[in-house]
């Protein structure tokens, strides 16, 4: 019996599907650099972490601007047990948060049991920095 010894270099492997494998005509590697290090693509509308602080006020109508006061999005995230809900806010002049929720039947309204504010948007990468005053404010 022969044995075929292969040795793999995972570090020239990685990097060669970081260069060589393409996603929507960019290689892996571009869409890295791009999501984490190129502005304006981080200004790109995300429906978990667009606000009115990173908004292009050239995307509006001329009647129309976002503003800390219009921007609030939220949007449930994830799955949970029956009355709990985890969702995402941002706007509102508040950074972007994961909310942990739990139904009140008495009140009917969800209550904030508690909440997370990442330093990265979970859906885009983006760096959450338009609040860091707040942050550290709250
Ligand atoms: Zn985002």
């Amino acid at each position: 019996m022969t044995t075929i010894s292969i040795e793999i270099d995972a570090r020239k492997v990685a990097e060669k599907a970081l260069n060589e494998i393409e996603i929507n005509g960019r290689t892996i590697k571009d869409w890295v650099k791009l999501i984490v290090f190129d502005k304006d693509y981080r200004k790109t509308p995300c429906r978990y972490c667009y606000n009115a602080r990173v908004a292009d006020p050239s995307d509006f109508e001329d009647d129309f601007i976002l503003t800390d006061e219009n921007d609030g999005s939220y949007c449930t995230i994830g799955e949970t047990e029956k009355k709990y809900r985890i969702g995402i806010n941002s706007g509102f002049g508040r950074p972007v948060e994961i909310l942990f929720e739990h139904w009140n039947d008495k009140t009917n309204m969800n209550d904030l049991v508690g909440f997370y504010r990442p330093n990265f948007c979970p859906n885009c990468g983006r760096i959450l920095n338009e609040y860091e005053k707040e942050k550290t404010d709250l």
